[in-house]
């Protein structure tokens, strides 16, 4: 009996199908197995790198037709040459014991890693796989190509004095080259530089119908090899790979079960990822397709992109115009403590928010793990705002989520920005450099490994004794002590300004000053606490000119703003341009009603004389009833116009219509007596107006005229969770709490709680009107301001006219 085996021609072919046949050949040692040469296109192409040449099957096609036309009996290939296809009645048997896996880098230098190889070291491999694995160790190395059998390519190295070549071990090993006294041989573990799918495995091709050939391989396999096939093969198989993309896989054999590794990437390298995946021996095949999926996706799946933003040290003035567009548009935001919460409400409605520091009880996120989720929302497709504290680089540990990114393909931007080290100084009025006394910075952390005063430390203190520019530690209040002693002790002057900043440019700034003898004990005395910066430098002085944020007449003021989220921007922006801090609590939203009703009056809009807006919100509400019945301003005609407030009358400007009549005081008194004489018993009068509103316009008015009331709009109580403000008014920590109608006084205390009115009273009400501040009586709440005029601005300036006091 004899079996004809087909091999390539070259010596590392001859070389491995004589080790098989010798395997064979004891197995079963009654057959003659006989070894037949055929040479590949791969073999007659030497010049040319690989992927040029074309198509898969490059080293096995001449192979398969001698086993299809029964010219040989079994085909025995490097496994990693096989195409993942086989042709239509062609199978491989079950394999042998598999040979090292892994690829090897020869190299002349004396090194045993990588890593070791010299800066800019120039390397040789064809395969797209080993190029882009070493493009992601060592972006800096210069790669090559090269072609032609193991010799040749030793010999390529050596002539060309080059500083390394990789080539897969098991080859060199099965011809005796693994080492040699002219080379280093440098292996690469496969889970960091994976190999080609089931690398150092010999592949055994047979007609699919010869079973006998089958059971010669059956008495000689390998369980383990089997496995690792299987699964390796699968992920190939799915990819469905060939020498035009880089793929690699390499699966490992624990104990109980197997960690499947993979390489995949697009043919011109510009997206690779390595992921892995465990299971069951048994599920081998399984977990290759679902590695292979899973590779698949994060490759093409239309990538997100992560922006590493800076949120600026605590003014939400200060987030920078690009981290603002897109906070704008983000699906994902990730933020952390020492970011301002109010940017949250500038995110998408529906993007997700996550929040990954620290809080009171809670732990904050692993940084390992904020790396992890966001890769995995850049592998999903979102675009992810990070946003820090600060600067992202600064004590931000950006730079480890940068690299994560980098190495998991994800696409990132870094957008910086206004760090506390300068921001924060700034709002503290001490400029980090000045001509006058110092030419240089240093920004140190004061997060210190030691705390011991035994010497251990680990800042060089000698050095920085010695430093004649400002330093500003971050994260040190905890070791201020040791921070001063240090300094003194390596020779800074004890009369050293010094400063301790406390939430820099935020409502809660606390600025001491001392100098390094006394801080310590002032900033212990005053109770500051973490995030704090400490400036030390004679700059320090120059905040008695510079300050200007603690300065402002409002700063330091807690103010509970009560309207609606939407209405509340007005007042906001006022308090804090005056350095206050305005806590937003609406307790009122607005919804439109009747809408039937209201578009009924604007299609019979001619019949009316006079029109009466009272609010914004009625003005707004109309014009969306006008547009709904495809009408505009022109409907007005010549309706005689009257609008109750500042804000009523702006909003009709921006809709190109003036106002004809604006009572003096914004109460309904003064806008009956105002209207009256304008009145004759042929008017008409229209009022589109809140349900809520008083009786009392409609029925004087009606005395003179017809007048129609339509209600457009009620306002209802906004439970909408945000932060209850309870807690601060328990702690008497807020100044005034605003209100602007009777109806935000009635949902304020219902929110608050009855109960608590003796914490409500711990601030200063401050109304905008007689019936509000009515309302605020009624209800127990003791009324300190009223606003004159009655409007937004009226509020402002009658709480900085009392706090002036
Ligand atoms: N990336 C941040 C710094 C992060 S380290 C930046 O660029 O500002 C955290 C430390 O920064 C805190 O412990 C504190 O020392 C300092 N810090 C950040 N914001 C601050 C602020 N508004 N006021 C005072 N210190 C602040």
């Amino acid at each position: 009996m004899k079996i004809k085996v087909g091999t390539r021609g070259s010596m590392l072919a001859r070389t491995q199908s004589q080790w098989l046949i010798d395997v064979l050949a004891k197995a079963h040692p009654q057959i003659n197995f006989e070894m037949v040469i055929i040479k590949t296109k791969g073999d007659l192409v030497q010049d040319k790198p690989l992927d040029k040449i074309g198509d898969k099957g490059l080293f096995t096609k001449e192979l398969e037709d001698a086993l299809l036309s029964g010219e040989i009996h079994m085909a025995i290939h490097s496994m990693k040459d096989m195409p993942s296809k086989l042709p239509e009645g062609l199978v491989l048997t079950v394999p042998t014991i598999r040979e090292d896996p892994r690829d090897v880098l020869l190299t002349p230098h004396h090194i045993s890693s990588l890593e070791e190889l010299p800066e800019g070291a120039v390397v040789a491999t064809g395969s797209k796989r080993r190029i882009c694995q070493i493009k992601k160790l060592r972006p800096d190395i210069e790669l090559i190509g090269i072609r032609g059998n193991i010799d040749t390519r030793i010999r390529k190295m050596q002539e060309q004095k080059l500083d390394g070549i990789v080539l897969a071990a098991a080859g060199l090993k099965r011809i005796g080259r693994f080492e040699d006294s002219a080379y280093q041989t440098v292996s690469l573990p496969e889970n960091m530089f994976v190999p080609a799918p089931a690398q150092g495995i010999l592949a055994v091709e047979i007609r699919a119908d010869n079973q006998q050939v089958k059971e010669l391989m059956a008495a000689i396999s390998d369980k383990n090899t089997r496995i690792q096939m299987q699964a390796e093969r699968s992920f190939l198989e799915t990819l469905n790979g060939s020498c035009h993309i880089p793929v690699g896989a390499f699966c490992e054999i624990k104990d109980q079960t197997i960690v499947l590794y993979g390489l995949y990437g697009l043919e011109d390298g510009s997206r690779v990822v390595t992921q892995s995946i465990e299971g069951s021996p048994e599920e081998a095949e399984n977990l290759g397709k679902q590695l292979a999926k899973k590779c698949y996706a994060a490759v093409h799946q239309q990538t997100g992109k992560v922006y590493l933003a800076g949120g600026g040290c605590g003014d939400p003035g200060l987030l920078t115009v690009k981290a603002r567009e897109i906070l704008e548009k983000a699906d994902v935001v990730v933020y952390d403590a020492l970011v301002n919460e109010r940017f949250i409400n500038d995110a998408r409605a529906d993007a997700e928010i996550i929040y990954v520091g620290k809080r009171a009880g809670n732990h904050a996120m692993r940084q390992e793990d904020i790396n992890a989720l966001l890769v995995k929302k850049g592998q999903e497709g979102k675009l992810v705002l990070r946003l820090k504290g600060g600067d992202p680089y600064v004590f931000g540990r950006g730079g480890e989520e940068g690299e994560d990114l980098y190495d998991a393909g994800v696409p990132f931007e870094v957008i910086p920005g206004i760090t506390s080290v300068i921001g924060g100084l700034a709002y503290a009025g001490i400029p980090i450099t000045h001509r006058d006394c110092v030419s240089s910075f240093h920004v140190i952390t004061g997060h210190l490994k030691s705390n011991a005063y035994d010497g251990s430390s680990d800042l060089d203190w000698p050095v920085l004794g010695k430093l004649k520019g400002t330093i500003v530690f971050l994260m040190g209040v905890k070791n201020l002590e040791k921070i001063c002693a240090e300094l003194v002790k390596n020779g800074m002057n004890p009369d050293m300004p010094v400063a301790v900043v406390h939430r820099a440019s935020t409502p809660y700034q606390r600025v001491v000053t001392g100098n390094l003898k006394t801080i310590y004990e002032i900033a212990t005395n005053e109770k500051i606490t973490a995030p704090s910066l400490i400036v030390v430098g004679e700059v320090v002085n120059k905040r008695q000119k510079l300050r200007f944020f603690d300065q402002k007449p409002l700063f330091g003021k807690n103010i509970i703003v009560t309207r609606s989220r939407e209405q509340s921007s007005q007042m906001v922006e006022k308090i804090n341009e005056l350095g206050g801090n305005a806590i937003e609590f609406p307790t009122i939203r607005i919804i439109p009603i009747n809408e039937a009703a209201c578009d009924q009056k604007v299609d019979v809009l001619s019949d009316y004389s006079h029109i009466i807006f009272t609010s914004i919100n009625g003005v707004e509400i109309f014009f969306d009833s006008l547009t709904r019945c495809g009408k505009d301003a022109r409907a007005f005609g010549k309706l005689h116009i009257t609008a109750i407030g500042e804000g009523t009358k702006k909003a009709l400007q921006q809709r190109c219509l003036r106002a004809d009549f604006v009572p003096d005081k914004y109460v309904g008194e003064e806008l009956v007596n105002g209207l009256a004489p304008l009145l004759n018993k042929n008017s008409r009068v229209l009022i589109p107006r809140s349900k809520n509103a008083r009786i009392y316009v409609v029925e004087e008015l009606s005395k003179i005229c017809p007048v129609d009331e339509v209600q457009t709009y009620e306002t209802v109580r906004e439970d909408h969770a945000t932060e209850n403000p309870l807690e601060m008014l328990e702690a008497q920590k807020i100044d005034y709490i605003t209100f602007t109608s009777s109806t935000t006084v009635q949902f304020f205390v219902d929110k608050i709680g009855a109960e608590h009115i003796d914490a409500i009273n711990t601030a200063k009400a401050v109304s905008i009107g007689p019936q509000t501040s009515k309302k605020c009586r009624e209800l127990g709440i003791n009324v300190n301001i009223e606003a004159e005029p009655y409007t937004i601005q009226g509020i402002v300036d009658a709480i900085l006219k009392d706090s002036q006091k």
